[in-house]
């Protein structure tokens, strides 16, 4: 913008100052200095906040967020004059989920789409549940993922199209995933050869399925030499590997294996979250996803049985807080499916009201600690300079009120306002 600004200037000055342009250099150079600095204030924004919560931990009262570009150069005392008055909100980081599925929706009959349809209908779908994540305060998320996440992910990147920063694996690995025939599994070069293969496609993480899924029991259906051929490789090609485990025992295997995050975990055992605390294997339980399967029963004609999720939301609230006194790094994410999408943030209701986390602690999650599961934690997730301007201001205080996170207001993303509806 600066450099934009500064050509303008100099052709202007070639038609409306001729003598001065060829005569006067000493002038030309104050003009310059003028342009830049008129160019320099349009670059930057202020944002008045009555409070902080900074994404580490601290709370800070009447703040002035000052924006330069993408990025958050400094937090001083509110001035009382901003380009945004925000002093009657609450501003945060914006929020980050690790793992939502962008590309699941109903159809107009509010019935999941379940296989094939048109490419045209799954870009739209995907990029509408972007557009609502981003409404709903989420800057960042991890899809895991389909291969219309990337193309999505290419266009909001581009600056086209609103939505989240999106991370998508583009794909899910299987335990059906290379098999040679339906008889034999997937030898593990053949599951190395695939995370190259998805690596070279653009994916930004490796996402995999250790376990069946909650209707299945969810017991470990890959073998320990599978699951440490995908997420070594991942990490051998520098992505990280984040793996649907249900039961303890695919959990152990993959923690042990090396992978970045376990997804879900819900029947995860002490000694494997103690396991967990020690290698720093992150860990992503979800609760909304299960509520939401319950709330729309209807939509989702494909399961068959809602009891095994009824018998799982007392077992997941619990393991919150179990996580918590191994010192587990908890992070953010909702499962969001069809249904879900813009509706991420009831997670933090439920968190707090099911689980008993403090409200601190689950934007503590959905913050820093995301960011850092992504490898991105000095870049976002706090409101502190040289990090990206990515900010959700609601109404009320979450600390106070946890259902204020459903009153968004504001929302920016690398320093550019995508809604401002006070
Ligand atoms: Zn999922």
């Amino acid at each position: 913008m600066v450099f934009a600004s500064r050509r303008i200037s100099r052709s202007v000055l070639r038609q409306v100052m001729p003598t001065a342009y060829a005569t006067g250099m000493r002038r030309l150079f104050c003009f310059f200095l003028l342009a830049r600095s008129i160019s320099f204030a349009q670059d930057r924004i202020t944002i008045d906040a009555g409070t902080v919560i900074d994404g580490k931990g601290g709370v800070h009262k009447n703040q002035q967020i000052v924006i330069e570009g993408s990025k958050i150069v400094e937090m001083r005392p509110a001035r009382g004059k901003s380009t945004y008055d925000l002093r009657a909100f609450t501003v945060t980081p914006g929020w980050i989920d690790t793992h939502v599925h962008l590309t699941w929706h109903f159809n107009a009959q509010n019935i999941l789409v379940n296989g094939r349809e048109d490419p045209a209908s799954s870009a739209l779908y995907t990029a509408e549940n972007a557009y609502l994540t981003l409404m709903g305060g989420f800057t960042t998320v991890q899809s895991v993922g389909a291969p219309m996440d990337a193309a999505v992910r290419d266009r909001i990147n581009q600056g086209s199209l609103a939505g989240p920063r999106i991370l998508t694996s583009i794909r899910q690995i299987n335990n059906a995933t290379a098999r040679p025939d339906p008889d034999h599994p997937a030898p593990p070069e053949a599951l190395r050869e695939y995370v190259r293969k998805t690596k070279s496609e653009g994916a930004d993480l490796i996402k995999l399925f250790a376990t069946a899924g909650m209707g299945a029991g969810g017991g470990q259906n890959m073998s320990d030499e599978q699951i440490q051929a995908v997420c070594g490789e991942a990490r051998n090609v520098g992505l990280r590997a984040i793996v649907h485990a249900i039961g303890d025992s695919g959990i152990r295997a993959s923690v042990r294996a090396g992978c970045t995050s376990i997804e879900h975990g819900n029947f995860v055992k002490d000694d494997t979250l103690e396991l967990m605390a020690a290698r720093g294997t992150f860990f992503d339980p979800n609760l909304l996803v299960i509520h939401n399967y319950i709330d729309k029963k209807e939509s989702f004609p494909n399961i068959r049985d809602f009891k095994p999720l009824q018998d799982a939301l007392a077992p997941t609230a619990e393991v919150f807080g179990r996580a918590r006194a191994h010192h587990v790094k908890i992070v953010f994410g909702t499962d969001a499916v069809a249904g879900a999408h813009g509706r991420n943030a009831e997670e933090f209701i439920y968190r707090v009201r099911d689980a008993h986390e403090t409200p601190m602690d689950a934007l503590i999650s959905a913050t820093s600690a995301a960011a850092e599961s992504l490898g991105m934690g000095d870049k976002i997730g706090a409101v502190v300079p040289g990090y990206e301007a990515d900010l959700v201001a609601v109404e009320g205080n979450p600390l106070e009120d946890i259902t204020a996170v459903r009153r968004v207001v504001f929302v920016m993303k690398g320093g550019r306002v995508y809604r401002n509806t006070r």
